[in-house]
């Protein structure tokens, strides 16, 4: 257990919030691994880290707000310098070796694990496809949007996608699970699927690549925040 520090702070989209932490000397992580943060009362909730490790030791963290949520209401209130009570990152929601094509889905802050590998991924590009396919509600919650658009990976594609996107949205709508068959058939089913976000889309998204698609059991890896 430790103690981190919240060192910065700002908003991404009316509903989440990035909190920037100093977890103190000593603590290490893989891409897609998560923290468990503590209450005052010692409740405890996990957040997937969404950053790289970077050589200061602090990492982000996109925290969505849910409605009457006592931890995320904590985390969008919580002021410069406050602390919380932390354990070490752990999970087992990382990348394996990049060897075939790679398919990202999220939806909302199931983002964060994939935007912590994607900046890893920057510093040894791979030369297979990496693709993402994000699903937000509207354009106003697209989550890292130009950075994502920005990413110096060659192989890298961005498929944004909105429930509910208005008439100035040009790009694709619906949820993920509509996206996953043509980009596999783009990609081909030899590719390794990593999902990301609630249960009900995670076990559709799996269940989708597993029995429809053929994608072999082992290469499709699943994190559910619910
Ligand atoms: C491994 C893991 C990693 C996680 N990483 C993140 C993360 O990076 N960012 C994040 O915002 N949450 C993340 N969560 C969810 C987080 O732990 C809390 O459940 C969430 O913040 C709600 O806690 P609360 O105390 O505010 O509300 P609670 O009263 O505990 O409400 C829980 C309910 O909120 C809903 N919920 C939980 N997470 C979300 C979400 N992201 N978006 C919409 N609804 C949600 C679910 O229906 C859940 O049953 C993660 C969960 C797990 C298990």
């Amino acid at each position: 257990m430790r103690t981190a520090r919240l060192v910065r702070a700002r908003s991404l989209t009316p509903g989440v919030r990035e909190l920037t932490f100093d977890p103190g000397p000593g603590h290490s992580f893989v891409p897609g691994q998560w923290v468990n943060l503590f209450d005052a009362a010692g409740d405890k909730r996990s957040y997937s880290i969404a950053s790289a490790p970077r050589a200061d030791g602090t990492f982000d963290l996109a925290v969505t707000h849910v409605l009457h949520g006592p931890m995320s209401t904590l985390l969008h209130a919580l002021p410069i310098g406050a602390e919380l009570r932390m354990a070490d990152a752990q999970g087992f929601f990382v990348m394996d070796p990049v060897v075939r094509p790679v398919l990202m889905v999220a939806t909302g802050t199931g983002l964060a694990p994939f935007r912590a590998m994607l900046q890893h991924l920057v510093s040894t590009p791979p030369t297979v496809p990496i693709w993402l396919i994000a699903g937000h509600r509207t354009q106003a919650d697209l989550l890292y949007r130009d950075e994502l658009e920005a990413l110096p990976l060659r192989t890298f594609r961005y498929w944004p996608t909105l429930s509910r996107g208005g008439p100035t949205w040009r790009g694709s709508k619906g949820w993920v699970q509509a996206h996953v068959p043509p980009a596999l058939a783009a990609l081909g089913t030899d590719v390794d699927v990593y999902v990301c976000g609630l249960t009900h889309m995670v076990h559709a998204v799996r269940d989708l690549c597993r029995r429809e698609l053929g994608v072999p059991r082992k290469q499709v890896h699943a994190e559910k925040y619910d």
